[in-house]
């Protein structure tokens, strides 16, 4: 323990955090298989190894490492791990770029190992920044999801719902982008404004209007509304369809807009999603004129091999030239698209993998979850209240979890792999069995692989130990915290694994945060330039003052914008809390004191039951996650309570050697030690280098503190000793006195306080007597000061004799004025305000100055 003459001036992080980082071991976080303790399992949120652990990340991590920090200090034994989610097109693109290749170039595999070569050196990189913002991961419960340890169990749990009926295959419409040649989920379509045209066509002597003319070629139907007057007879007769030629039937249908267009709209395998509804509706032909690249299929006649944007510039021009092109009209509309690289999307009809949506039991298990902020359960609601597809989830990409299926190249038949021989690629390997069906030898792997949610979707049960078939003791785990961007698929696809693989719900809580908008109040981002890195903040303030902004610049839940005035703030309380500290220090070690000193001054009983007032406040806002609350209530303790009036107030008997120091000694110790243990989530480092200073042992290892001492009165009584102290302080101030100068004797008149122990003397350099006889205070009517712009136009020639008139009242009348005067025989009106009388107060013979506060009255004798 190093002595407090050692404590320097100035707090230095740059100093202090990579010292602690470098004392403390990974061992203290981690979790015990093994603890009698109540388990606290937090299914952490898996980022992507992009090589930049960002500003959202790190300000989602804070939240996290708020509550471990917090719950360890609760008693909990504490999982807080570390998973990378690191499959997916992002990665392959970018080994594309560094390697100069595309990803037909290489063997499958050995275009994966590039892949995992890049994401294990992004991971490296991702792990300083985890190091450096001071999170307490436990890193024996790392995952990286690429790995064979992991996706083993993404293949088991593959299995066990393809055998429970979760997971089958199907033909059926789903969302394609043909930028990324693969089939993606509802949840990754993203919606999007653009500016279009209306094209209106002369469909076989009817008008149609379509944004999509391209799609002529894929058209199945007609449709128009039962009702429409125009089309009356036109149902069930057939169209010939313009530039293709092949004939289509005309149907009604009710969910035909009759406003939109002409009302009559052709349906098209597939221009959108209502078209994939009509198809099925009424068993309409499929008519594929897209393929997976986006080109155009022979379906399309001569525009086949177009890509399909150039087609329809084709279309439209032999259209106008023919005449069929009647007009063309600007459209706003919302085109859906790859969230991943913004191409707009197209329905197409494949053989795809598929997960069963049950919306019944998903909700049923969401309810169950306790949410935090409560209304984002809405969100999970609505989503799973619109549900109409079932999740697609097979993929035609190469870096990512390969689906564990092999079929008989003989009879076509599944052929699956024993649970025993996960992980498997089954492009590479073969089935330790021969076909059950036929018993053939021969087998074709599976090509399509995994959408990366499966592998993501199962963390919670690999964190709470789940091997692939029985549901760990330990499982469900206790919190969920994530952004609220990926509810409809994180929150969603995870709820629905564990219902289906456990019957049971994945957590007991889920907590939602915000995003982390730019200064400029938008999201951040490249083009705008308003990206900050977590790097920016911890080299110039410091990881401490970076998650004191995580905790105090938004409520939890809200989006958060970054604001370097927020950093600077947390940066100066701890400027101002290490001034506090490192004087308190200095005090405590000056001299010897009595940890067990009597608690019987009002100053320290005051300051003992703030701090009790404080704590309680603080532990119910992090039981709440409300992690802006609680460290308000810290900073406003150690700011206003502590400094600005507890250390006013004992300075003198720190200094003077009085018994009653012990008791002031006693009460700055237990203070400060309380405030580091609940500083400690959201500044470990500095709270671990004052509370070095103050006992042996790390305070991470130390107790959440206890609402202690606590004494209604003196709360009371203590709150009005301060503000006598500071109304007499700024009394003496006014009267030009430099604060440490000696002044005239202070009487408290109160029923109130009897004594004080002699604080408010020594703060205020002057004796100072308490009394409860106001009797002793006289009141002497002075002076009488005549205010002429009232009394002149008020009394004009009758001013004179009026000032005389009051001139000559009593004291005990001047004291208190009557409403009239009589002057010369009448009874004169007193105008209001046209004379003050200057009261004198006088106690024991001699005159003071008087301060009133509510009840009480405070003199102080004017001369020393
Ligand atoms: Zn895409
Ligand atoms: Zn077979």
């Amino acid at each position: 323990m190093s002595l407090p003459q050692d404590l320097p001036k100035n707090y230095q992080f740059a100093e202090v955090e990579p010292r602690w980082q470098g004392i403390w071991q990974d061992a203290d976080h981690e979790f015990d298989r093994g603890s009698a303790l109540p388990q606290f399992i937090i299914d952490t949120p898996p980022p992507y190894p992009t090589g930049q652990f960002h500003i959202g990340n790190a300000f989602n991590w804070c939240y996290i490492d708020f509550i471990a920090r917090y719950k360890r200090m609760r008693g909990y034994n504490v999982m807080f791990p570390q998973g990378w989610d690191c499959h997916g097109l992002p990665t392959e693109v970018k080994v594309e770029e560094i390697h100069g290749i595309t990803k037909n170039d290489l063997p499958r595999e050995e275009f994966r190992e590039l892949c995992r070569e890049l994401t294990l050196k992004n991971i490296e990189k991702m792990r300083l920044t985890l190091h450096r913002l001071g999170f307490s991961v436990d890193w024996s419960n790392e995952y990286i999801t690429m790995l064979p340890e992991y996706y083993r169990k993404t293949q088991a749990s593959f299995l066990t719902m393809l055998k429970s009926g979760y997971i089958y295959q199907s033909d059926h419409p789903v969302n394609f982008c043909t930028r990324c040649e693969t089939a993606i989920a509802f949840a990754e379509v993203s919606y999007e404004p653009r500016e279009t045209r209306l094209n209106y066509l002369d469909f076989d002597g009817i008008e149609i209007a379509t944004t999509r003319p391209e799609l002529l070629a894929a058209c199945v139907a007609v449709a128009v509304h039962p009702a429409d007057e125009r089309y009356a007879g036109l149902s069930g007769r057939r169209l010939r369809v313009p530039v293709f030629g092949h004939d289509v039937p005309v149907i009604a249908d009710d969910a035909v807009d009759p406003a939109f267009g002409s009302g009559a709209v052709m349906i098209c395998t597939f221009g959108d999603k209502q078209d994939v509804f009509w198809w099925k509706q009424h068993n309409l032909d499929l008519r594929k004129a897209i393929d997976r690249q986006g080109r155009m299929t022979a379906v399309a006649g001569k525009y086949q091999d177009r890509k399909s944007g150039e087609c329809r510039e084709a279309i439209l021009r032999d259209m106008r030239e023919t005449g069929i092109l009647l007009r063309e009209e600007p459209l706003e509309q919302r085109v859906g698209t790859c969230w991943r690289c913004k191409t707009p999307i197209e329905i197409m009809s494949e053989r795809q993998w598929f997960v069963r949506i049950v919306p019944d039991e998903i909700l049923r298990a969401a309810k169950e979850i306790s949410w935090t902020p409560q209304h984002m359960f809405l969100r999970m609601e609505n989503w799973v209240r619109q549900m109409e597809w079932d999740w697609c989830i097979s993929r035609q990409r190469i870096f990512a979890t390969p689906i564990p299926v092999w079929f008989c190249a003989r009879c076509k038949e599944m052929v699956l792999p024993d649970p025993a021989d996960l992980p498997i690629d089954p492009m590479k390997d073969k089935p330790h069995h021969p076909c059950p069906h036929c018993g053939s030898d021969e087998v074709t792997g599976e090509e399509d692989v995994l959408d990366t949610w499966m592998d993501s979707s199962i963390s919670v049960l690999n964190v709470t130990g789940w091997d692939g078939a029985t549901v760990p003791a330990t499982f469900p785990a206790q919190i969920r915290p994530q952004g609220h961007d990926i509810i409809r698929t994180w929150a969603f696809y995870t709820i629905l694994r564990s219902v289906a693989l456990t019957g049971s719900r994945p957590w007991d809580a889920i907590l939602i945060n915000g995003m982390v908008l730019g200064e400029d109040g938008f999201k951040m981002s490249k083009s705008r330039g308003n990206i900050i890195s977590p790097e920016d903040i911890t080299v110039t303030y410091g990881a401490d003052a970076f998650r004191q902004w995580a905790a105090a610049g938004a409520a939890t839940g809200s989006d958060i914008m970054f604001n370097w005035n927020d950093v600077i703030a947390a940066s100066r309380f701890q400027t101002k809390l290490w001034n506090i500290a490192r004087f308190i220090l200095l005090q405590l070690r000056r001299k010897d004191f009595d940890h067990a000193a009597p608690l019987t001054s009002l100053a320290d009983r005051w300051l003992l039951s703030k701090l009790a007032e404080t704590t309680a406040e603080v532990t119910d806002a992090m039981e709440h996650f409300q992690f802006d609350r609680g460290l308000k209530a810290l900073r406003e303790f150690s700011w206003n309570i502590l400094a600005d009036n507890y250390i006013e107030l004992v300075k003198g008997r720190l200094y003077a050697d009085d018994p009653a120091r012990d008791a002031a000694c006693r009460a700055l110790w237990v203070t400060l030690d309380s405030l580091c243990r609940m500083m400690a989530p959201y500044a470990p480092h500095f709270a671990e280098e004052i509370s070095s200073h103050l006992k042996e042992g790390s305070v991470h290892r130390k107790r959440w503190p206890e609402p202690g001492f606590r004494d209604q009165e003196a709360i009371v009584n203590g709150d009005l000793l301060v503000r006598i102290v500071s109304e007499v302080r700024h009394h003496k101030h006014e009267q030009g006195l430099a604060l440490n100068a000696p002044m005239g004797k202070v009487s408290v008149f109160t029923t109130r306080i009897h004594d004080d122990d002699g604080d408010m003397a020594r703060a205020l350099n002057a004796p100072v007597e308490w009394r409860n006889d106001t009797g002793a205070l006289e009141k002497r009517p002075g002076e009488v000061q005549f205010n002429m712009a009232v009394i002149g136009p008020a009394l004009r020639k009758d001013a004179n004799a009026f000032m005389d008139a009051i001139r000559g009242f009593p004291p005990e009348i001047l004291a208190d004025p009557p409403s009239t005067v009589r002057i010369d025989g009448r009874e004169i009106a007193v105008p209001p305000g046209s004379f003050a009388v200057q009261n004198t107060y006088m106690v024991g013979g001699e005159s003071v100055d008087l301060i009133t506060i509510d009840d009480v009255i405070v003199t102080v004798r004017k001369r020393p």
